[in-house]
């Protein structure tokens, strides 16, 4: 069966999804977006991403056509039309048909776009191992200018710290703030833990507040463990006893080394492996809607 995609309340097969030239989620990356995952037939976190995707549109003043109720009826119908109970879901709101020039006024109805499909950013082996990373030079960027916490579709800050790394032939890279401060990596949170305590860079690093990150804190002061969202430097990472990394995409995955320097004996640490036991038990078992 073909994969069908849904555009403005139609699903059309997947190489007949199309989007016009002029709109400007390609012309000027105007859009914002999410992605989710769905374990057995249940969204995880469905709720939370929804709510974020209406955050993003409103801090740049996008509409959605839908209600959030709609949105959700509209995924579900998507997965259903798709037969898929395991799936990457990609959310996607651009500014919709305009004229040339940035005046996202100009446009008209924005579009909505439900792609369901898979994603494995890592192999199982670097599940395992753990993934080599490097602090890139590219800075996040500064939340006055464009704030992270928006999901836009507007990535190449991303992206270019992404070419950084990739040539740098790593895994990942983490990326700091305009204050030298540890903020994110391209496409995922970043945790460590010191004496058995855990941290991760607290909102005001100017990050996107990962909903994987959100759950780790919940799945790890449930455990006992105190959680600390500190500022933190690239030195915290180097003497960190484990670092790891949360995303959707990536779920849980251990950092193994930083430009080179292991992470205490480079393998994945106690706590790490911890949570993602746990992670996995919450994705099996599916008691998130
Ligand atoms: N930071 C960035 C820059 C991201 O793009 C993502 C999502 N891929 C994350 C963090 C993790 O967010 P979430 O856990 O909500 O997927």
């Amino acid at each position: 069966m073909e994969p069908k995609v849904y555009i403005n309340g139609k699903l059309y097969p997947k190489n007949e999804a199309k989007v016009s030239v002029f709109d400007h989620g390609l012309l000027y990356g105007d859009g914002v977006f999410e992605g989710i995952r769905c374990y057995n037939g249940v969204v995880f976190k469905l709720e939370e991403h929804v709510g974020r995707l209406y955050e993003s549109a409103e801090a740049i003043a996008l509409e959605i056509m839908l209600t959030k109720d709609e949105l959700r009826n509209a995924i579900l119908d998507t997965l259903k039309a798709n037969n898929l109970r395991d799936s990457y879901i990609r959310l996607i709101v651009t500014r919709g048909v305009g004229k040339l020039g940035l005046d996202p006024f100009n446009c008209g109805e924005s579009q909505l776009i439900i792609i369901t499909d898979s994603i494995q950013l890592y192999s199982k082996e670097l599940y395992d191992k753990g993934l080599d990373t490097i602090i890139v030079r590219t800075i996040r960027n500064h939340p006055d200018a464009l704030n992270p916490t928006v999901k836009s579709m507007n990535y190449l800050n991303n992206i270019l710290a992404k070419i950084e790394c990739i040539k740098a032939g790593a895994a990942e890279g983490i990326m700091l703030n305009k204050d030298g401060y540890v903020a994110e990596c391209t496409g995922d949170n970043i945790f460590i833990v010191k004496d058995n305590e855990v941290f991760t860079p607290p909102a005001s690093a100017g990050i996107l507040i990962g909903i994987t990150r959100n759950v780790v804190i919940e799945l790890a002061e449930e455990a006992g463990i105190t959680v600390k969202e500190e500022q933190m430097t690239p030195d915290d990472l180097f003497n960190a006893d484990e670092c790891f990394l949360t995303g959707t995409a990536a779920e849980i995955i251990p950092v193994a080394n930083i430009d080179g320097r292991k992470i205490a004996t480079g393998k994945p640490g106690k706590i790490t492996l911890l949570l993602l036991g746990k992670y996995q038990e919450l994705t099996t078992s599916h008691p998130s809607t």
